[in-house]
């Protein structure tokens, strides 16, 4: 399973690199950090002051470089939300996907940085909008990566592993040859 890593506008490459070795290393994927792509202009909401997440996504997966993968994964600074919802972690569709760092940051909660909860978070919430590319709903294991996050408690409480049913799946179908830290 070959994953593009998109940094959308500016990302510190440190962040980008940690999640192309974290997504190697626990699930068996060979992933890869593209070229950054514009900061999302075109899906600021002036009256939210928030981005669209859909329209990210949109713009992502008709990248012509995506094509060389199977899967794509943007990683945005902004804040990002969905119809209907107040913020979003994340969004998926059938082969892109994108995640936003805004609400990863303990700063967002007025805690100082701390780049081990981070780099956990990332890591976290780039599985679980795989988890959705590779067919996955939302899970009821609070446990499980495939758990819907209402709060960064949510994500952190979570981690980054598929369990149980969602883990089954995958290794099934094939998708994730390991999951190194994750059999519980
Ligand atoms: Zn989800
Ligand atoms: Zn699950």
């Amino acid at each position: 399973m070959a994953i593009l890593i998109l940094p959308v506008g500016r990302i510190e490459p440190e962040i980008i690199d940690d999640l192309r070795g974290d997504l190697e290393r626990e699930f068996g994927f060979k992933a890869a950090a593209g070229k950054a792509v514009k900061e999302p202009v075109f899906a600021y909401d002036a009256q939210r002051g928030q981005y669209n997440s859909t329209a990210i996504l949109y713009s992502i997966a008709d990248r012509p470089d995506i094509f060389d993968y199977e899967r794509v994964v943007g990683v945005a600074g902004v804040d990002l939300f969905a119809s209907g919802l107040n913020f979003v972690f994340g969004e998926a569709g059938s082969k892109a996907a994108v995640i936003s760092l805004f609400r990863l940051n303990e700063s967002f909660y007025g805690r100082a940085e701390d780049r081990a909860i981070l780099r956990r978070r990332v890591l976290t919430e780039a599985a679980h909008e795989l988890g959705h590319t590779f067919g996955l709903g939302h899970c009821t294991d609070p446990g499980c990566v495939m758990f819907f996050s209402n709060t960064i408690h949510d994500t952190d409480m979570k981690g980054p592993y598929f369990r149980g049913e969602c883990l089954r799946r995958l290794l099934d179908f094939g998708v994730i040859i390991d999951q190194l830290g994750g059999f519980k």
